[in-house]
This record gives C-alpha cells, structure tokens and sequence, in this order.
C-alpha cells in the first residue's frame, strides 16, 4: 500500500520554487479565465486515426506567469479548491469539445481525477451530470492511488461514472505500486502505461518485457492500452508490434490549445511517424511476438 500523501510545507514548497497558493486565488483565477486547457492528441494504432485526446491544465497566473501542473495541483489537493478547478475543466473540455465538433474533428476527450475526488460523493454527482450531458464523450484518468483508501466505495463510483456515460481510464500504471487485486476489480475502459516505461523501452531488458505483459494482461481484462510517453519511432514501432492500442507523447503530438490541435491534425499523418525501414526495429519483431 502506498503511504498517505503528506500535505507539503510552505518551506518544502519554497525549496521546490512552487508559488503559495492561496485558495482565493484559484477561485479568482477560475473567475477571472486565467485557467485554460491544453490538449494532447492520442493516436489509435489499429484504426489510423486520432480519435481522443487528454485535457492538461494550465495556469495563466498574473503575478507567476505560465504555471503547469505541478506547480499548483498538489496544493490545491491539498487546500481542497481541487473540487472547483476539475469542475471547470470538465465543463471546459465539453465547450471544447462541441467547438472541435463544429471544426469537423470529433475526439474523445479525458480529464484527470485527483484521487481524493473519486470518493467524494458530490463530486461524483457532479461528474456523472456532465457525462449524461447530450453530446457529450468524455473520460476520466483515475490512479490506483484512488483506490486505496476505500476501495469498495471508489469501485463503485467508478461504475456510477461508466453508467453516466463517462470512459474510464487508469493513469500514471506501474508508477505506484501496481496491484492485481485493484486491477481486476476496477471496471475500466483503458490502461495507460506510465512513460517511465516506455521512455526506457530502448535502454532497459526488463521494460520491454513489463510491458508487453501489462498490454496482454490489459487485453485479458477486457482494457484497451494506451503508452505514454511516446517519443520516438523506435518506441512506436515496438509499442505497435507487442499490440499496444493507443500511443500518446511528443511524436504524436504536444499538448496545445484546441484551436492549435485542430490544425496540427489537419496535417498529422500517421504514416509519417513509421520507423524508418533500416531494421533497428524490426530485428526484434519474432522476438516480441514470442508466445
Ligand atoms: P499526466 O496525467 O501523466 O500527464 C502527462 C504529462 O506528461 C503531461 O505533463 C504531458 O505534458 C507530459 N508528456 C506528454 N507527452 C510526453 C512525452 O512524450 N514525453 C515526456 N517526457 N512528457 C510527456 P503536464 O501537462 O505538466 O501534467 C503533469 C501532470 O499534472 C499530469 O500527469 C496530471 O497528473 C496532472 N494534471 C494535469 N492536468 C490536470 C487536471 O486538470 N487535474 C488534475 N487533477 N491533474 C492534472
Ligand atoms: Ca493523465
Ligand atoms: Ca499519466
């Protein structure tokens, strides 16, 4: 079991240069439209086509600047504002997509859960609102740290989520300690593999081999499989032939504004992210294939 998440200092958040957040100020910010979204495409191998897309927050902070993530998701779990900022986000990516939809590109779009949230019954009400809005096609990216502290309650909101119409995805898998127990019992739709897999997939022995695993035992459970993370041909190509689904990272795409993905699509082809034919690659073919 993981160790429960430890509210950070004011003095660690100075020594990892994070700004205080204070509550007001996310609330302002989310008044104030200082809060937007960036969307990262994911490519479905088999189909050819960029059919869904993870929703990233970002933070146009009028005294920081630019923030990311990390800079403010952890304090506002912490703070508890956390609730408003996905809010917000949900209600943001199914504006966008509707304008997507208008623009002629119809993607699936995922969100991501804290963990603190999927057991919180209002939120949870809130959430499977927005999935029975009309039109709507959104997922939600869970962690197995949702799980752990009320595992019977969490699985049960999740299939609230799934009967409101919401995709359910496990995020950020194998980067905590993976449990087979919790992975039988979640009902999801999709795994993603965390990136520090498959960043190593060239360098390491035993990655490849985890891998390849956690896509047969995804498919076993009924998952599709996305790898994060996805940088180079290399790790397209292998990704592709150990059956690996959906493949997200910067070969596909960066996480841009929606107006900025509809145009990087408009000319994305994905033949052109293929490994070059020099047998780098292909060398391992049988060996990926092995039974
Ligand atoms: P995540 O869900 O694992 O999101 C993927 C992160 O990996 C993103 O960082 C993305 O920019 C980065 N990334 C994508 N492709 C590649 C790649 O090919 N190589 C490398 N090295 N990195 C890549 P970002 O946007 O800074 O987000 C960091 C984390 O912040 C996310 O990790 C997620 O846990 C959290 N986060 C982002 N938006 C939200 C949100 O709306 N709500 C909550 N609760 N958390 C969020
Ligand atoms: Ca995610
Ligand atoms: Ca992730």
């Amino acid at each position: 079991m993981l160790p429960p998440k430890r509210p950070m200092t004011e003095l660690a958040r100075a020594a990892r240069g994070m700004p205080r957040v204070r509550d007001q100020d996310v609330i302002r910010g989310l008044q104030d439209n200082q809060f937007r979204l960036v969307y990262q495409p994911k490519l479905h191998v088999r189909r050819g086509v960029v059919d869904s897309a993870e929703a990233l927050v970002r933070w146009d902070h009028p005294d920081h600047g630019l923030l990311l993530p990390d800079r403010f998701i952890e304090a506002s779990e912490t703070s508890g504002t956390i609730g408003a900022i996905t809010l917000w986000t949900m209600e943001q990516a199914l504006r966008d997509q509707q304008w997507m939809r208008a623009q002629g590109r119809d993607l699936r779009l995922f969100v991501n859960l804290s963990a603190q949230l999927l057991t919180d019954e209002q939120m949870v009400i809130a959430l499977c609102a927005i999935g029975r809005h009309a039109g709507a096609d959104l997922g939600i990216e869970v962690t197995e740290r949702s799980v752990i502290h009320d595992p019977d309650l969490a699985f049960s909101n999740i299939r609230r989520l799934r009967e409101a119409g919401l995709k359910i995805a496990i995020d950020d898998y194998g980067s905590g300690l993976s449990s087979l127990t919790y992975l039988k019992q979640i009902d999801a739709d999709e795994l993603k593999i965390d990136k520090s897999f498959v960043t190593s997939l060239g360098t390491s022995h035993r990655d490849p081999l985890i891998v390849r695993s956690t896509i047969d035992l995804a498919h076993a459970l009924g998952m599709e499989v996305t790898a994060e993370g996805v940088e180079t041909p290399a790790a397209h190509a292998l990704l592709t032939v150990m059956g690996c689904d959906i493949v997200q990272g910067y070969l596909v795409g960066r996480p841009m504004r929606a107006d900025a993905l509809i145009q990087h699509l408009a000319s994305f082809d994905p033949a052109s992210i293929a490994v070059p034919n020099d047998g780098r690659v292909l060398r391992d073919h049988s060996f990926w294939k092995r039974a």
